[in-house]
């Protein structure tokens, strides 16, 4: 049974009555500080969203039909857009490396922008389009994975990297994906969860199509007749701190609170139709296997070259840290420490910062929960800029093919750092962080004294 008046923070699982609708603010959880997820706030209306979104469709297909840079040497001349980028990546046999490019630069971005576009439009004119869960989860799923920000930094880096040895002209697509990057960030402000209740509000008013809205009235009905459990429930949140401890589950995708059945081990969310777990199952478990492997990755990622260059017969491989040295004695020590921070220090931070979160979990430990919290909150945020790398080979390995002149080659070193960085956002999803205040809690007279 579902609880519509309930939330549940989805970092440390508190449970709150359900807020009013906000005018332009964000909610937190005044337990960790974590933004609630699917709390409906006005600044960013269905309009305002579906406007960017048609606007940042059209950008997405000017970027992907021009040069994103030119480069001129010596009467010769050579362009790259980022599917070219992709193709040179496939043709020198770095498959995973090319569909990795891929799947991060065109495939979700353009997937997350139609797919939020499908679901928008009918909403906005009261109705439910079909397959309206399914879109929905596949957006939640794909949107950490689109990185068309990071991707711009690497134009911008490659601009500066090939500037000592060519002309470089900016291509219009350089322009489409700038204007691009700012559109995403007012996308990525809107919280695709809300539309789940926007679904259910659009599902009440009973102007939604006829077969969802059966499915609807049918468990409708079904919560009414179980009315004296809601008041159960209901009390039992306001007196109890989480919803564990309240009996109820909240659902990982859409975040609906359900009452926990004891009888039902793989129940599925009545919203979504997600499976609703407690905690995610096995997550120490997972998240310590993924570190491993990343961790196992990382030494090949930083000893094997990432690019091989041949300039008039004359072959030369380039590892990170030996691209980063470049820029130091070339005197570009800002471009440096950027890809330093993002190639170097971002992915042995996440590997370190998850590895604690992992051993502190296992360990049943209540050590510093805040600061635990905000570091998990961290590594998810910097995680995806690791990608930098990547794309700055990417783009160099497609802009230089001058024949005999000059040519670059994608190294094995780039097939091991991006499986370091898709290990390391793999591990940091499969972390529960409500695992980090599960201890806390069993100790009620230490987690007051912290609050
Ligand atoms: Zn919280
Ligand atoms: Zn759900």
């Amino acid at each position: 049974m579902e609880h519509r008046d309930l939330i549940a923070c989805h970092e440390c699982d508190s449970l709150f009555r359900k807020p009013p609708r906000l005018r332009g603010l964000v909610a937190h959880c005044s337990s960790c500080g974590a933004s609630m997820k699917g709390v409906r706030h006005a600044a960013l209306t269905l309009d305002r969203v579906c406007a960017v979104t048609v606007a940042a469709l059209i950008t997405f297909l000017i970027a992907q039909a021009f040069p994103v840079l030119e480069l001129e040497t010596e009467g010769l001349t050579s362009h790259a857009t980022l599917f070219e980028a992709v193709r040179s990546l496939w043709q020198g046999h770095m498959h995973i490396v090319a569909a990795l490019v891929f799947c991060t630069t065109m495939l979700f971005p353009s997937f997350e922008l139609a797919a939020l576009l499908y679901l928008l439009l009918p909403l906005r004119a009261g109705r439910v389009p079909r397959a309206f869960d399914a879109v929905l989860r596949a957006v939640q799923f794909v949107r950490p994975w689109g990185m068309t920000e990071v991707f711009m930094l690497g134009v911008l880096i490659t601009i500066v990297k090939m500037v000592s040895l060519a002309r470089v002209i900016p291509g219009t697509s350089l322009f489409a994906f700038g204007a691009l990057t700012l559109m995403f960030c007012v996308i990525a402000a809107f919280d695709p969860c809300m539309l789940w209740e926007i679904r259910d509000e659009v599902m009440n008013r009973g102007v939604a199509g006829a077969g969802s809205t059966r499915r609807y009235r049918k468990r409708r009905a079904a919560d009414e007749g179980a009315q004296g459990g809601a008041a159960l429930a209901d009390s039992a949140a306001t007196t109890c701190v989480t919803a564990k401890h309240a009996g109820l589950i909240a659902c990982h995708c859409c975040g609906l609170v359900h009452s926990r059945n004891a009888q039902a081990s793989d129940r599925r969310c009545a919203r979504c139709g997600c499976a609703l777990h407690e905690r995610r199952p096995e997550s120490v478990t997972r998240t310590f296997g993924l570190l491993l492997a990343a961790a196992m990755l990382y030494i090949p990622a930083n000893l094997l070259p990432i690019m091989h260059t041949s300039t008039l017969g004359r072959a030369e491989d380039d590892t990170i840290l030996g691209g980063i040295a470049y820029f130091w004695r070339s005197g570009d020590w800002p471009l440096a420490a950027i890809v330093f921070v993002a190639s170097v220090m971002v992915p042995m931070l996440k590997l370190a910062i998850l590895t604690l979160q992992t051993v502190a979990a296992y360990r049943g430990s209540d050590w510093q929960p805040l600061e635990r919290a905000k570091l998990y909150r961290m590594v998810e945020r910097i995680g995806r800029w690791s990608m930098l790398d990547v794309f700055v080979v990417s783009l160099t390995v497609a802009l230089v093919h001058f024949g005999s002149l000059a040519q670059i080659t994608a190294g094995p070193g780039a097939l091991a750092f991006g499986s370091v960085v898709v290990l390391t956002m793999l591990a940091s999803n499969a972390f529960d962080p409500r695992l980090i205040w599960d201890n806390v809690r069993l100790r009620p007279a230490r987690a007051r004294g912290r609050s």
